[in-house]
């Protein structure tokens, strides 16, 4: 039974509902299961029940996705160019395939992030 009169619990801080994002997880409780499929949200938490699927991410994941590995990638492009041991036939197709799975495996976690810090500023509740 909950006591009325009981102080309620210190808020969680943002950077900890930020976390649970980048892990996946429900930004409320943190056990529940943000995703139902690569990208899909859930419509609510199985664990805590929060709505979590309102919160929409929009263009934000594939946009810091692109901001964060763009250098990266641009700066290996370069210094592979550079290398005259290693044919082009190798290092572009194998660039290309770092760019993929790098991309493929960043922007679930920047969503489940932004996901996160949108649920902490509690902008869609
Ligand atoms: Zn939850």
């Amino acid at each position: 039974m909950i006591d009325p009169g009981a102080p309620s619990p210190a808020p969680l801080p943002p950077w900890r509902r930020v976390l649970r994002g980048l892990g996946h997880r429900c930004p409320e409780c943190g056990r529940g299961k943000l995703y139902a499929r690569y990208l899909k949200q859930v419509e609510s938490c199985a664990a805590c029940g929060a709505p979590i699927g309102r919160i929409r991410a929009e263009d934000g994941p594939p946009w810091l996705t692109v901001l964060i590995l763009g250098p990266f990638l641009a700066g290996l492009t370069f210094i592979s160019s550079r290398q005259e041991s290693w044919p082009l036939w190798i290092t572009l197709p194998a660039l290309s395939a770092f760019a993929i799975l790098a991309v493929l495996m960043l922007l679930p976690r920047i969503k489940g992030a932004i996901i996160g810090l949108l649920w902490a500023m509690n902008l869609d509740r």
